[in-house]
């Protein structure tokens, strides 16, 4: 059986191909997508060439269980599940050594439409389900579930690896969706000040519903020299980093107080160092913490992340700017992805 799907063609380039239905053996299931949502990192795949040719885009999306194998015990074919961005092997070392988002070498947790096909298809092969797919709770829309499989998860662990305290002024740097997930999970965590750092009016705005209570604009001025007159030179506890440039590492290694956090989202794909001001490191005397990672995946995470919808407590539909509708919306959503219009932060597109 023959299913379509979208997916990187060639350097810059995208478009449908035609493959082989998978099927579903052992551990693993296959899931028809209901409802997905094209990602930056997408646009980096095609933009830069990391993956294979036909390799069919994808990784956050809401999908139906059509088959399961024979050891799948918590899923069967009708149920509606939540596909993590990253569907990690639990069952290696480097799992056990608490990364397994880097199961089995750098990255390799991001396995869907990266290694795998993704979910821009009529079909698509999930390994491990039961460690990797979470159950859509009742009352969860299908966009807000499709937001927390990559942009909330990782904007709350941005959370988490800046170690956000009670009471904390804390600086998010860049607010796409990520950035504004941050936010969200900042104020969650109990921070006081929260700086979002941007220019869009709608990522502004949406910063100012999710719990920012000032806005720092990056091209106004130099956000740093803005930072610490808004702070009286005290600087901030801690510092997201959720985008910005090359620089943004010594931006937040600047801003942050003596013994302050910074918490590492940021995918710097550009290649070459990586360099920061030793004074404001205190050369290597300041206490300042660097995190960084790759958000964890897996079904534990993401049910916690539905639970957080569920419950009332985020509510990452406000992130859904772009509506599309029916399969062949695929390409329409993709392509506004690519071409981040200004009032752009995220695309979602209903399959069915
Ligand atoms: P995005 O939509 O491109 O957002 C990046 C934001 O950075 C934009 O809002 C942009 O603001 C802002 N920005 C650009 N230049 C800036 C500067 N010089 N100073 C301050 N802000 C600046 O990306 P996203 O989808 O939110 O993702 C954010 C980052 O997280 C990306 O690098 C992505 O690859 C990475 N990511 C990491 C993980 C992980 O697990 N660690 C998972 C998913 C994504 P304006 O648009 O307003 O100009
Ligand atoms: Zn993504």
């Amino acid at each position: 059986m023959i299913l379509k799907g979208y997916a990187y063609l060639a350097l810059g380039e995208t478009g449908w191909v035609e493959k082989e239905r998978p099927t579903a053996h052992g551990i693993d299931a296959v899931v028809r997508p209901l409802c997905i949502s094209p990602c930056t990192s997408d646009v980096h795949n095609v933009e830069m060439g990391y993956i294979s040719p036909r390799r069919i885009l994808g990784h956050e999306g809401v999908a139906e269980v059509v088959e399961v194998g024979d050891g799948v015990k918590d899923f069967k074919p009708g149920d509606l599940v939540v596909v993590p961005a990253l569907t990690p092997n639990l069952r290696t070392l480097m799992s056990q050594k608490g990364v397994p988002q880097h199961c089995n070498g750098p990255l390799s947790g991001n396995i869907i439409s990266n290694v795998t096909d993704g979910l821009m298809a009529e079909y698509t092969w999930i390994p491990d389900a039961d460690m990797n797919l979470a159950k859509l709770p009742e009352g969860v829309p299908l966009e807000s579930a499709v937001m927390a499989c990559d942009m909330m998860t990782t904007g709350l662990f941005a959370a988490e690896l800046a170690d956000i305290q009670f009471g904390d002024t804390v600086a998010v740097l860049g607010i796409g969706p990520v950035g504004l997930m941050a936010v969200a999970g900042a104020r969650l965590r109990g921070a006081g000040r929260i700086f979002a750092i941007g220019s869009r009016p709608v990522c502004v705005e949406a910063a100012k519903l999710y719990g920012a209570s000032d806005i720092v604009n990056y091209k106004e001025g130099d956000v740093v020299r803005q930072i610490y007159e808004a702070t009286h030179k005290q600087g901030v506890d801690k510092c997201i980093i959720a985008g910005g440039g090359n620089n943004a590492l010594d931006q937040a290694i600047s801003m942050v107080r003596y013994g302050g956090v910074i918490g590492n989202v940021n995918y710097f794909t550009t290649s070459g160092d990586l360099c920061f001001s030793n004074p404001r490191w205190g050369y290597g005397m300041s206490n300042k913490t660097i995190r960084c990672g790759l958000t964890s995946g897996g079904r534990v995470r993401m049910e916690a992340m539905l639970s957080l919808i569920r419950y009332g407590r985020i509510d990452p539909s406000h992130l859904v700017t772009h509506h599309y509708h029916g399969f062949s919306a695929i390409d329409d959503a993709y392509q506004i992805m690519a071409q981040k219009p200004a009032d752009l932060i995220k695309a979602c597109v209903s399959l069915s």
